[in-house]
């Protein structure tokens, strides 16, 4: 332990992801406030070594060889309320736990966030592939984030265009090396109608009989569930990193030729089994989860110690004594047959430190 900025040496990096995989961070900061975030990019910077920003590992695949550098944990915490016009801002501390600040936005009738109920990880990694689920997105209310800029080590704020958020991306999962956001600013609506849109979520709201903040927040989490897509230790699905890989954006002919093709093989009956959705630019969204299940894998499927979620062709979990060697061998077995299937190639989702898939 160095004394003045508490950094830990070979810190096992599988107890900080919710897959439990991976090996250990060579150096390691728990950051409680900016001066640490800044304090720990000067001493990496003076050795040269490499630096990786960690929250609650929910959506990172580490090697398991580990992260030959700087691991920074951001643990700082904080929420302030701010009244603006008809909205009230609301900045979090990247620390945050993410779940805890939509449960404290709708108890308090504030709406924009109740949607994105259930999601594991903290306040800081939400823009970082624009969190979304259930019709929601975090680029619908995020008006800025605070942030050190890692070539300058001056603490800036960005936009939201700035951010550059689309479809599970950002700027900032595009360029790693940038930016460590300290906090975000979320514009809510008090007393605002929540979002309901999502038609599995609209069906069992009409048949609760209510559709209020409170009713879609503990709707969503009950939905999440049920596909063991909330963090959950008692859950023989829980170790996982959600959804392994994204939904494919194709141009139009080739969704075209993919429903053709799937009914031609007997794999739906009709147009209307196969799911899609419209997407920017005249493009079509798939069912990363459908291709996957149609190409023959099935949910529940094992590989050693790891598998498919037996809820949920999309989650790729881990049984527990494994390696991200194995994960990695599964996620491109998924991949390859979904290829060979439908010519779609299929790209991860979390963020991968020392680990690839061999593509
Ligand atoms: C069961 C389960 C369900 C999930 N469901 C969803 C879902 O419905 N929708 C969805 O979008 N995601 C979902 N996820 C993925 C994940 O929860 C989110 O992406 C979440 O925002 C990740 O937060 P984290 O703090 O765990 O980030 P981490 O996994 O720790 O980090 C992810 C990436 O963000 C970077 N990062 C983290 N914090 C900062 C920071 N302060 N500054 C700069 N970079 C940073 C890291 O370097 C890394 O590249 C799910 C995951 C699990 C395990």
């Amino acid at each position: 332990v160095i004394p003045a900025l508490d950094i830990l040496d070979r810190v096992p990096l599988a107890r900080h992801t919710t897959l439990e995989l991976g090996g250990p961070a060579r150096f390691y900061l728990r950051a409680k406030g900016e001066a640490d975030v800044i304090s720990g990019l000067e001493w990496a910077h003076r050795r040269g070594a490499a630096v990786a920003i960690l929250g609650g590992g929910s959506n990172l695949v580490v090697g398991d060889d580990g992260y030959d550098g700087l691991v920074i944990e951001m643990v700082q915490c904080g929420i302030e309320e701010q009244a603006r016009g008809d909205r009230v801002l609301i900045t979090a501390a990247a620390g945050e736990e993410w779940d805890e600040l939509v449960g404290r936005t709708v108890s308090a009738g504030f709406s924009g966030l109740e949607c994105l109920s259930g999601i594991p990880g903290r306040v800081g990694a939400t823009p970082i592939q624009n969190v979304g689920a259930y019709g929601q997105e975090v680029s619908e209310t995020l008006v800025s984030v605070r942030a050190v800029d890692r070539e300058t080590l001056a603490i800036v704020t960005l936009d939201r265009d700035e951010c550059e958020l689309s479809y599970r991306d950002s700027f900032f999962k595009r360029h790693p090396e940038r930016y460590v956001i300290l906090s975000a600013t979320f514009a809510l609506t008090p007393e605002g109608a929540p979002a309901v849109r999502y038609a599995e979520l609209e069906r069992a709201l009409a048949q609760i009989g209510s559709f209020d903040l409170p009713t879609v927040r503990e709707t969503v989490v009950e939905l999440r569930r049920a596909k063991s897509m909330i963090l959950d230790g008692a859950d023989p699905n829980g170790r996982s990193a959600g959804s392994f890989f994204m939904n494919p954006i194709v141009a139009a002919q080739d969704a075209d030729a993919i429903v053709a093709r799937a009914i031609a093989d007997g794999i739906a009956a009709s147009e209307r089994e196969v799911p899609r959705w419209p997407a920017e630019g005249g493009r079509v969204k798939l069912a990363a989860g459908w291709l996957i299940e149609r190409a023959g894998i099935a949910k529940g499927m094992r590989l050693g110690n790891v598998g498919v979620s037996s809820k949920h062709a999309l989650a790729l979990v881990h049984h527990g004594g494994g390696s991200t060697r194995e994960l990695l061998e599964l996620a491109e077995r998924v991949r390859a047959a979904v290829e060979a299937r439908f010519g779609v190639q299929l790209v991860p989702e979390p963020v991968f430190w020392g680990a690839r898939l061999p593509m």
